[in-house]
């Protein structure tokens, strides 16, 4: 037996003894590994042309058998050699995560959350199982081998046979206890409702054996008084919509299916605080279904974080994370572009240059800038909400655009108004700005608390003017970038004053 590297047994750990009650997102787990598999799959077919593969055969199933107590979760994807299932099921897949994980655990104290930050992917399957067995036969190999383990200390690998390329995920379920009843997974019902709710929108038909009733013919000699008689037979069905939540109307979605996507596909455990979709018609058509996330993932603020959204021709994933559809100080939305009119073997160094993807970029980040705007104007509180977690990252955009994106982000961003006690923008600044005042105030430091006490502060405050304190690391960057604030006359809007941005000094 394989021991398991140590982060993966404490995530283990994490998982089986955690407080965390949502063990029914097992199933969402592994249907999106399949999912995945079987994208890579035909991605492959379509830029090798010694993979001849029909679309039409592509499909991932579940069955269950209550006796044995089993679940099982099959694909005719791209399957695992032996070195795979060791190195993709033997480790974490998030290496960096560990350090993150310890560091959280302690501040937090809360398992839920540090599993929801992770994406828990394949191990969420021992949250209901003793025993995994993973059978895989790499597309293009002969070889098919079995991955198993109970979730503990470790696995082991051993020789196996499948009839075909493709994976079977075979989960042995827990036996239930008082607390705890696993036979709801054992059911028809149970299982196609999961699926529903979580994997509607995959891509490829989860299939499932599903029990009918039917009448059974009516016999040649059957007389007047024939009560028709039924029978139960099984057909396989496909269970989910397929139907891409981005390509329906907007109003023809709920909230819930739309927050049920985004957590299934972006894999957060809470509802996206914003949702934007976008459909533009005419030389480029596209649809864009864009989230912003409620809270920061844990590694936002690494240099490992990956912005992009996912770009999809005509429903067929392109690449998981296109970079350049989102500008940087954006880097926290997540989401799809979907357009037809992109073909599929498009390269990555080819995107760069591509003039679609640049239109449907700016377009993107105009959406999103007055999505905020509307966010920020409606709903004062969850705005601020917002700011806290990625207020930080627009300002840094500010400033490594070295001022170029102060349009977009001037009047996205707050600050600590001394003489309010409140956040404000620029805007608002402005509005409640003294007579003659013509510069907007600011002062930098550790502490709001410790600033509002400076005499440079103070002194600016007595004479009716408001100071801006500025506690973060990035806003003194963030304010010479900015180094002024176009504000509109009164009389004639179209003829803009610069307020220059001022700083009166700092604690340090
Ligand atoms: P993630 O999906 O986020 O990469 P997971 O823990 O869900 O993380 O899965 C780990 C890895 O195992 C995947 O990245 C993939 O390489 C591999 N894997 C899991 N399930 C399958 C499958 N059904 N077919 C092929 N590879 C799989
Ligand atoms: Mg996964």
């Amino acid at each position: 037996m394989k021991k398991f590297k140590t982060e993966s047994k404490k995530l283990l750990d994490l998982m089986i003894n955690s407080i965390y009650t949502n063990r029914e997102i097992f199933l969402r787990e592994l249907i999106s590994n399949a999912s995945d598999a079987v994208d890579k799959l035909y991605f492959k077919s379509l830029t090798d042309s010694d993979v001849q593969l029909s679309k039409d055969e592509l499909a991932i199933h579940v069955g269950f058998d209550e006796g044995a107590r089993t679940i099982t979760i099959s694909d005719n994807g791209i399957g695992m050699t032996k070195d795979e299932l060791d190195k993709n099921l033997g480790t974490i897949a998030h290496s960096d995560s560990q350090a993150f994980k310890t560091d959280n655990a302690e501040q937090q104290g809360d398992d839920i959350d540090i599993i929801g930050q992770f994406g828990v992917g394949f191990y969420s399957s021992f949250m209901v199982a003793s025993k995994v067995r993973v059978v895989s036969r790499a597309f293009g190999s002969d070889e098919a081998w079995a991955w198993e383990s109970d979730g503990v200390e470790g696995y082991t690998i051993a020789e196996a046979e499948r009839a075909e390329h493709g994976t079977d995920v075979i989960l042995t379920l827990k036996e239930n206890t008082d607390e705890d009843n696993y036979d709801t997974y054992l059911s028809e019902y149970g299982l196609k409702d999961l699926i529903k709710r979580y994997s509607n929108y995959v891509r490829y038909p989860i299939q499932m054996e599903v029990s009918k009733t039917r009448e059974k013919p009516k016999p040649e000699d059957a007389g007047d008084d024939y009560k028709p008689e039924y029978e139960t037979y099984t057909e396989t069905d496909t269970i989910n919509s397929m139907i891409p939540i981005w390509k329906r109307k907007k109003s023809d979605v709920t909230d819930e299916e739309y927050n049920e996507f985004y957590k299934t596909n972006f894999h957060d455990f809470a509802d996206p605080a914003r949702t934007v979709s976008l459909h533009a018609e005419g030389a480029l058509t596209y649809d864009a279904l864009l989230f912003v996330p409620s809270r920061a993932p844990y590694d936002l603020y690494s240099k490992d974080f990956k912005k992009g959204l996912a770009l999809y021709s005509s429903n067929v994933l392109i690449m998981d994370k296109c970079e350049d559809l989102l500008p940087d100080y954006f880097n926290f939305v997540r989401g799809i572009v979907d357009s037809q009119d992109l073909t599929l073997n498009i390269s990555r160094e080819t995107l760069q240059h591509n003039s679609q993807l640049k239109a449907i970029a700016r377009r993107v980040e105009k959406k999103i800038k007055s999505d905020l705007e509307n966010f920020l104007e409606k709903d004062r509180e969850g705005y601020e909400k917002f700011f806290e977690n990625f207020g930080r990252g627009m300002k840094y955009g500010l400033y490594t655009s070295y001022g170029t994106a102060k349009d977009v982000l001037g009047d996205l961003l707050l600050f600590y108004s001394a003489k309010q006690k409140k956040m404000i923008t620029f805007k608002e600044y402005v509005k409640a700005a003294a007579d003659g005042q013509e510069t907007i105030y600011y002062a930098t430091g550790d502490s709001v608390e410790r600033m509002a006490q400076l005499p440079i502060v103070t002194t600016v405050l007595a004479k009716g003017y408001d100071v801006l304190l500025c506690p973060e690391d990035v806003d003194e960057f963030c304010m010479m970038a900015m180094s002024d604030y176009a504000v509109p006359d009164a009389a004639d809007p179209d003829s803009l004053t610069a307020w220059p941005l001022k700083n009166v000094g700092g604690e340090n």
